[in-house]
């Protein structure tokens, strides 16, 4: 006998918890599944470490998922955010958890119902990220897609619109020589490699779009 089952908060991604797991497990499985990818791109400009990094985080979130998702939604990003920032090493982990941690202080306790919405959350994430950072736009970082996805939101993008930025924008990291992090050392010679974490941030945001696009 087959029943429709009643809504599963903790898979159903239409409410302030199921939104939560469901952006948890999309974005742990498209960072376990570019793993070596991610660590490959940091091989040629960094230490090799991005995707264990990156992956590391995720499988924290994923041990800390229905915790993190009984929260309201900003306290949601925030303890997301302490989470990244205490389990991962290297420049990705207090970067990364320092954007949730923000856009989580931006949030109020319902999850953001428009794109424009969204773009408030991202601008506070970027605004933490280039102060802990120290960093900009055109350093060749992850706020070298991040910056063009809240600039694809803000004017009202469809999930396609920003997928679309997200991609074009991360190709544009390929030429830019690196002035922040582990990159920089190379100088001229981090031109013609993608940069780690733009790659990651656009696997992000994709993973992103596709829950929008299922709630
Ligand atoms: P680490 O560089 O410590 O080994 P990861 O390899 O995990 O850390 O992450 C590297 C990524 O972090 C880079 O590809 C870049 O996108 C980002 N990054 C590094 N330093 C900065 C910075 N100062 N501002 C913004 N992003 C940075
Ligand atoms: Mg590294």
């Amino acid at each position: 006998m087959t029943t429709d089952a009643p809504p599963d908060a903790t898979t159903d991604a239409t409410t302030g918890a199921g939104l939560v797991a469901a952006l948890i497990e999309a974005a742990a499985a498209t960072i376990a599944a570019h793993r070596d990818e991610l660590s490959e791109l940091d091989r040629a400009i960094g230490d090799g470490d991005h995707g264990h990094n990156m992956a590391r985080g995720f499988e924290a979130l994923t041990a800390a998922a229905d915790e993190i998702a009984a929260l309201p939604f900003g306290k949601a990003l925030q303890k997301a955010g302490t989470t990244l920032v205490m389990k991962v090493g290297g420049a990705s982990g207090p970067l990364f958890g320092s954007a949730l941690m923000a856009a989580g202080k931006a949030s109020g306790d319902d999850a953001p119902r428009s794109a424009a919405e969204v773009a408030t959350l991202l601008d506070a994430a970027i605004d933490a990220v280039k102060s802990r950072g120290k960093s900009d736009v055109g350093a060749k970082t992850m706020l070298d897609v991040l910056a063009p996805v809240a600039d694809a939101l803000r004017t009202g993008g469809t999930t396609a619109a920003v997928r679309e930025a997200a991609a074009a924008a991360l190709e544009a990291t390929r030429p830019m020589i690196a002035t922040k992090g582990r990159a920089a050392f190379l100088g001229e010679r981090s031109a013609g490699h993608l940069d780690p974490g733009a790659r990651s941030s656009a696997l992000l945001v994709d993973a992103a779009c596709t829950v929008a696009e299922r709630s």
